[in-house]
């Protein structure tokens, strides 16, 4: 029998294919910096992309961290969203669904930065040449029901942010959308959050570090899963509770 044990897990990190995220967040600087963090789980989420999740997989490699599949969408609403896949293949079906819903502006590299696209060992394989920090085309519901139709799991980004939230744009969680857990990026406001909005009180929570240098990647909390393996069906199974399997967030390394 497999006992459970604690992962510290950040499952909100941009790359080089992110406009706005600096050159620095290559495969080998992110997957160093994550071990000298002891970081054990890392999730690639990119605005509305998602090719350098291979590269920073192919770069940590057995000795990890392991590197969950996902992508940061923002939907027609302007709220983020964070999706997450068990296997590349369906974050790769997901990418085409999203990328036919990217409005064609070309991205200006002088203005929002450039979009690279590496291979594990940062090699330039092309610039992605669709400015990826739209709004896609698909709703809210609509970007939700394609991520649950290839197996993966919607956590809506930075819940207490004034823009690009969920609760910002909408000023609610829509009931019936069946989301696994809300990004908060400031835990010790949860109290506050919940005076404002009690109906958020009955989801799980995560912290992450939605960092796009790698400094932010220190994190002021960090987000620490329960579980018998560090993987995707796991930390699913965690945001539900199941099996003693559970979710808590912490103050980080990068809290003083
Ligand atoms: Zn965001
Ligand atoms: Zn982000």
């Amino acid at each position: 029998m497999t006992m459970l044990s604690w992962f510290s897990a950040d499952l909100h990190i941009h790359t080089v294919l992110s406009p706005c995220a600096e050159l620095d967040m290559g495969p080998v600087n992110i997957v160093k910096a994550a071990r000298e963090l002891k970081i054990d789980i890392i999730g690639i989420t990119d605005h509305n992309a998602a090719g350098n999740v291979v590269a920073v997989r192919d770069r940590a490699g057995k000795e990890g961290p392991v590197v969950i599949p996902g992508m940061e969408v923002q939907t027609r609403e302007e709220v983020h969203l964070l999706s997450f896949f068990p296997e590349v293949k369906q974050l790769q079906a997901f990418a085409a669904y999203i990328r036919e819903r990217l409005p064609p502006v070309r991205n200006r590299p002088e203005i929002f930065g450039d979009q690279v696209v590496v291979n594990g060992g940062e090699r330039i394989l092309y610039f992605e040449e669709i400015l990826l920090v739209n709004s896609v085309t698909a709703s809210l519901g609509e970007v939700v029901k394609e991520v649950l139709a290839r197996d993966g799991l919607v956590i809506p980004a930075h819940v207490d942010r004034g823009a690009y939230s969920i609760l910002a744009n909408l000023g609610f969680i829509p009931p019936a959308l069946p989301v696994a857990a809300l990004e908060i990026a400031r835990p010790e406001k949860l109290p506050d959050l919940l005076l404002c909005y009690p109906a958020v009180g009955q989801y799980p929570f995560v912290s992450f570090s939605d960092a796009h240098t790698l400094s932010q990647l220190k994190g002021r909390f960090r987000t620490y899963f329960y579980l018998k393996q560090p993987n995707f069906t796991e930390i699913k199974k965690a945001l539900q509770g199941e099996g003693g399997r559970k979710v808590v967030i912490r103050q980080g390394p990068g809290s003083d």
